[in-house]
């Protein structure tokens, strides 16, 4: 038997500093976040693709897309980096 699934995958990349919130309308300190589609075989991930990235309002989730060749500009610590 082999157990498979399909799920999205979500990576904190780093935080973003400060930014108004669209949604709740709260200052608040966002996060980037990669949130790619993934496939498990055995709850091992063999496949990812479709990533995105996103900023992200740690209040309400409220995340707008932002392109992978912008991510280092909202970054303000370089976690992992
Ligand atoms: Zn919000």
């Amino acid at each position: 038997m082999i157990i498979v699934g399909v799920g999205n995958n979500m990576v904190k990349l780093g935080d973003a500093g400060y930014y108004k919130c669209p949604r709740c309308h709260n200052e608040c300190p966002f996060c980037v976040m990669e949130i790619s589609k993934k496939f498990d075989v055995f709850w091992i991930p063999v496949a990812k693709w479709d990533k995105r990235y996103y900023l992200t309002c740690t209040i309400c989730s409220y995340g707008y897309e932002v392109q992978k060749e912008e991510i280092n500009q909202y970054i303000k610590t370089g976690a992992g980096v």
